[in-house]
């Protein structure tokens, strides 16, 4: 967008929202380490935050999950200036005078910052529409109400997806669903989950860019709601030790010419063969992609048999063990049959999760790869020999040995280059370099808030 073009538009956008008693914009970007970093401007510059955009260092792409680490490598210091714009299509009203849009980072020239997690994703997506096929993303976001310190509140009346937990959390769960109407989140559905106190919110699909910045906007939404109870709202990937951990599943379909690939062919559970190959092509980088997807120094607590988390490295049809999930479609379905990933959890840059996703799907579609059979069981009630014999393998559990897997794969850097998968490395390397030591305990305390908004 020009500077000129820009303008006028903007004018017009600040007078209907002035009129909507907006007063303050608050711009948001995600980082390699999870984290929503923000700047506000009032709403008269609301042009200037979209184009030139405002100024913000480097080292944004590598603050790390502990309040003050930042990873300086060769390639960013303190030297050296970029601009966060705005994405005025995407602005949506939060309310209480405020309104709010995703960011993305250009360099100085203009040019897209190729460190940016959006700006990754978006041209992950081009890659997939340039290749003649339609995609549209489905996040699920799991998250655990806890004290405004972090501690954990009283679930006396808890059960596993029990009624009482929507009864506790009325006026929360209620507010939440009327502030994501009021800002057009979709919300397919709310319910408690499995742990204590934990909540999930399922956003309906889009393209790929929208579908991350509607996860981001509804993480804001639930900030706010939770802090007008006095609550706060985990995204930790394990808040307590020992329990049940949260996933930020995503789900995924794809088309080509209107044609879906994961229904109506003569494939494996009624897939076509590009549908089939998108599945291999994901299951064959998944443990490379681990980094991407669950990389943080709490991550691998949560990724073992057992949890529902797809420690496994294989698909089956609704089988919540298996890493990647077929959902099948008919009527019960009217979203039609996608794919899952499950291992994906909050600590993950959601755009950047996606990018890794869809990337891979697309590999496996270019390379026409041959997905392995379905696993129809829990494969973890396999014995190791049939577990081998279906070439079934555990995700890392070890955390050092997933992003040195990430670290060394041409794959993944392939898809979406190397800076981000270098920044990735680098604050994913910090957590473990000083972190790693501590007990699950410890660690779960730690950083219970650290990617909370
Ligand atoms: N909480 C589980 C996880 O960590 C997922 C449970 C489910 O399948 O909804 O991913
Ligand atoms: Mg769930």
């Amino acid at each position: 967008m020009t500077s000129r073009a820009a303008k006028p538009l903007a004018a017009a956008a600040i007078a209907q929202l002035e009129a909507d008693g907006v007063a303050t914009l608050i711009g948001t970007v995600v980082n390699s380490a999870g984290l929503t970093n923000a700047k506000t401007v009032p709403l008269r510059r609301m042009g200037a935050f979209a184009d030139p955009g405002l100024g913000a260092s480097p080292v944004f792409h590598v603050f790390a999950i502990d309040q003050t680490g930042i990873v300086f490598g060769d390639a960013i210091g303190v030297v050296g200036d970029q601009r966060i714009r705005i994405d005025l299509g995407a602005l949506r009203i939060l309310g209480d005078g405020l309104c709010w849009a995703p960011g993305a980072f250009f360099n100085q020239d203009g040019s897209p910052d190729p460190y940016c997690s959006r700006g990754t994703l978006s041209r992950v997506s081009d890659r997939i529409t340039e290749a003649g096929i339609e995609t549209v993303v489905g996040h699920e976001m799991e998250f655990v109400l806890v004290g405004p310190d972090g501690s954990e509140l009283p679930s006396h009346l808890w059960a596993q997806y029990g009624l009482a937990g929507v009864l506790e959390f009325e006026g929360f769960v209620r507010d939440v669903t009327n502030a994501a109407t009021n800002s057009g989140i979709t919300i397919e559905q709310f319910h408690p989950e499995y742990g204590r106190n934990q909540f999930e919110i399922s956003l309906s699909p889009q393209p790929p860019v929208a579908a991350a910045d509607a996860l981001v906007l509804t993480r804001i939404i639930i900030g706010r709601v939770a802090r007008k109870y006095g609550l706060r709202v985990s995204l930790s990937p394990v808040p307590f030790a020992g329990s049940v951990g949260s996933g930020s599943h995503q789900h995924f379909s794809m088309k080509r010419s209107d044609v879906p690939l994961f229904s109506g062919g003569a494939g494996a559970a009624g897939m076509t063969a590009e549908g089939e190959s998108a599945i291999a092509g994901l299951l064959a980088g998944l443990p490379e992609a681990q980094g991407i997807l669950c990389g943080s120094v709490l991550s691998g607590l949560r990724m073992q048999p057992g949890h529902w988390s797809g420690a496994h490295v294989c698909w089956g049809t609704e089988n919540r063990e298996a890493a990647v999930r077929y959902l099948i479609g008919g009527p019960s379905n009217p979203q039609g049959a996608n794919v899952e990933v499950k291992i994906i959890d909050p600590s993950a840059n959601p755009y950047l999760a996606t990018a890794a996703m869809l990337g891979l799907a697309l590999d496996g579609i270019e390379r026409k790869l041959t997905a392995p059979p379905e696993i129809t069981v829990d494969p973890d009630s396999l014995t190791d020999a049939e577990r081998d014999k279906a070439g079934i393998r555990l995700l890392a559990r070890d955390q050092v040995e997933a992003i040195d897997m990430l670290d060394q794969s041409a794959l993944l850097r392939g898809i979406l280059g190397d800076e981000p998968v270098d920044a990735v490395v680098a604050v994913r390397r910090y957590e473990q370099q000083n972190y790693g030591d501590l007990k699950p305990e410890e660690l779960a305390e730690k950083f219970r808030l650290a990617w909370s908004v």
